[in-house]
């Protein structure tokens, strides 16, 4: 079989719900599962913080990004808020990845690390090519590389649903949720994949975008069998970008689409993106019904 990669990296750190205010002890539960299943496995991954999500849980947000700070485990910057740079100026962009270092910098450092990654909120990196070229420079500026993404699940939605059925105590539905999106899962890792080769002809080590939620912690262990099954070997964020795609130059959009598409568009393969599976109708109506 031939050579397949994956990076593992969650986003939102420490902790993302449907709900504004989480607890603390959900946020403590969620990670506990997270990093012990990644820690056991040997799977390096990144995550990364927003620092108003540590604010919003105390003295527990250092605590629980600590873990993220040694091993195969690090941490990356997600911003200060969790800011669309659509709606912000250079400026204002370059505000919150500086405040967004607050904890992770000093924390990273203290263990003789850095902080290589910035990974925009919703992979807006800039609406238009000046604006993209700006924070580009700036990111550079600060010693920050983009952090792509290839894989996305949509485990937002997915977590959305699991979270309303988690309130509504329905274990039933819990476990529909969680079944759907294991399938979901597997049909996108494999579909980016061939995306993927689509645009470069051959293997291109994936990068999966997972969000530090209920959801999935509770699936951590089934996820990662789905890489392991499919012939995936893990490696850190740092070495799968440092494959020559990832240094393809990509334009700047007001979307946020898998890197796939961004390729495609800069090598000029045709690619059609109305084929890519929509999570099932079912998980984003039950996911949106008020409760
Ligand atoms: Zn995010």
């Amino acid at each position: 079989m031939a050579d397949r990669i994956v990076a593992i990296t969650f986003d939102d750190l420490p902790y993302v719900s449907a709900g504004s205010n989480p607890s603390t002890k959900a946020a403590i539960d969620a990670q506990r599962r997270i990093v012990q299943a990644l820690q056991r496995a040997h799977v390096p991954a990144t995550g990364f913080v927003n620092e108003d999500k540590v604010e919003a849980l105390g003295p527990a947000g250092p605590l629980l990004l600590a873990k993220w700070n040694k091993g195969l485990l690090a941490l990356g910057n997600h911003g200060y808020s969790h800011f669309d740079s659509n709606d912000f100026d250079a400026g204002s962009v370059e505000w919150e990845v500086l405040k967004g270092e607050a904890t992770i910098r000093p924390m990273a450092s203290s263990a003789g690390r850095t902080i290589p990654f910035f990974r925009f909120p919703y992979n807006h990196i800039g609406d238009t090519e000046p604006k993209r070229a700006a924070i580009e420079k700036l990111l550079a500026d600060h010693g920050y590389r983009l952090a792509a993404s290839t894989i996305d699940t949509s485990d937002y939605l997915f977590n959305n649903a699991y979270e309303r059925a988690f309130a509504k105590r329905d274990r039933a539905m819990m476990r529909r949720v969680e079944r759907a999106y294991l399938d979901h899962s597997r049909i996108q890792i494999d579909y980016y994949a061939e995306l993927c080769r689509r645009v470069f002809r051959r293997e291109v080590p994936a990068i999966m975008l997972l969000h530090a939620n209920r959801l999935n912690a509770a699936t951590i262990q089934p996820l990662l069998g789905l890489f392991r099954s499919g012939g995936y070997r893990f490696v850190s964020l740092s070495d799968a970008q440092s494959d020559p795609a990832y240094s393809t130059p990509v334009a700047a959009s007001k979307f946020g689409p898998m890197w796939a598409y961004r390729w495609a568009r800069a090598r000029k393969v045709k690619v059609d993106g109305r084929l890519e599976q929509e999570p099932p109708v079912w998980v984003g109506t039950y996911a949106g019904e008020t409760p």
